[in-house]
């Protein structure tokens, strides 16, 4: 028994390819003729009148260094469903531990409170494998012998980490419509091409 579905391979690029499709600013065709494109391709509704909103939503990010910034896209698929070793509870669930930026590199068992990674579970084993592209990809997991399962929350804490940074992508996006300040829009752009 698995405790968790090994990941999809190449989900990341697929995110990846949609964005850059949001924001090419190519001409698009269609039935052989240009169609008209005006930019930002999304409208947001963003509010020019309060820039300091949107300055303020992504004061974490900034904060941060390029390097740790970058840390959070993965390097690799996560892995959706993770158990609790500990009281197994939300077994197969997708939703059963907390994630907060400001404790990044943890994740909490929303049932009996437990924090991952811990020395009482810890991730020992390694299963590898090859993605599409035939690289090798690794995940370090914990063998919850009592069922059977292999549980990897350093697979699983890739999820939150990722979709945290996607948001904050979106949010310096905004940043740089709204205020037209060059250093949002390198900040997407870093984080836009470490996904691609
Ligand atoms: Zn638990």
């Amino acid at each position: 028994m698995l405790s968790c579905d090994w990941p999809q391979v190449g989900c990341t690029l697929a995110f990846a390819g949609v964005i850059v499709l949001a924001l090419s600013s190519a001409p698009a065709w269609g039935a052989g003729q240009a169609i008209g494109i005006k930019h930002p391709v999304l409208q947001r509704n963003l509010d020019y009148d309060d820039p300091e909103r949107y300055e303020k939503a992504v004061t974490r990010v900034m904060g941060m260094s390029d390097e740790e910034m970058l840390s959070f896209v993965p390097d690799k698929p996560y892995i959706c469903f993770v158990h609790c070793p500990n009281c197994h509870g939300g077994s197969q669930g997708f939703q059963g531990y907390e994630w907060s930026i400001d404790r990044p590199d943890e994740l909490k068992c929303k049932y009996c409170g437990m924090v991952f990674p811990n020395d009482q579970y810890p991730e020992d084993q390694i299963e590898s494998g090859q993605n599409a592209l035939g690289e090798t990809v690794s995940y370090t997991y914990y063998h919850d012998q009592e069922i059977d399962a292999r549980i990897s929350h350093s697979g699983h804490i890739l999820y939150p980490r990722r979709s945290w940074i996607v948001y904050q992508c979106r949010l310096l996006g905004e940043a740089y419509q709204v205020t037209g300040k060059p250093e949002y829009a390198r900040r997407a752009v870093l984080i836009l091409d470490r996904i691609a």
